[in-house]
């Protein structure tokens, strides 16, 4: 996809911070960490979101909880644990619309995560 930043990392053509790669997926250092690790998970096929996947691309994360488990492993949050984000849409938080999973980790998470309190 023409000037998609995420497609250009992953193509090594915008510089990263490498943590993982493969045939299919790609992984990186968040620029703007919001933890000890911050961690992005990407397809190098071009996805925009959960919304945009079909039948079709669904092949492509067929081992995605395999590699978020790999990368996670690898990055010290076997023991302790970590939080997976996927922002979907704008009003989500999502910034980049190319298909990214946040593994978000190494320190104490808390939990909600939201500045307000929904109250029913
Ligand atoms: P979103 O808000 O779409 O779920 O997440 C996008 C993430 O991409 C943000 O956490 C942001 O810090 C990160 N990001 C944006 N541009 C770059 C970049 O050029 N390099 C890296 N490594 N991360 C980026
Ligand atoms: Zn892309």
């Amino acid at each position: 996809m023409d000037n998609c930043l995420f497609c250009k990392i992953a193509a090594g053509e915008i510089p990263s911070t490498k943590v993982y790669e493969d045939e299919k997926w790609f992984a990186f250092k968040d620029i703007q960490p919001c933890a000890p690790v911050h961690i992005l998970v990407i397809p190098k096929t071009h996805v925009k979101n959960i919304l945009d996947i079909n039948t079709k691309s669904n092949e492509i994360f067929s081992d995605f909880f395999l590699k978020i488990k790999e990368i996670a492993e690898n990055a010290n949050l076997g023991k302790n644990g970590f939080r997976l984000v996927m922002n979907t849409g704008e009003k989500a938080g999502q910034t980049v619309f190319h298909f990214h999973a946040h593994i978000i980790g190494g320190k104490d998470m808390g939990w909600p995560p939201f500045p307000e309190t929904v109250k029913h």
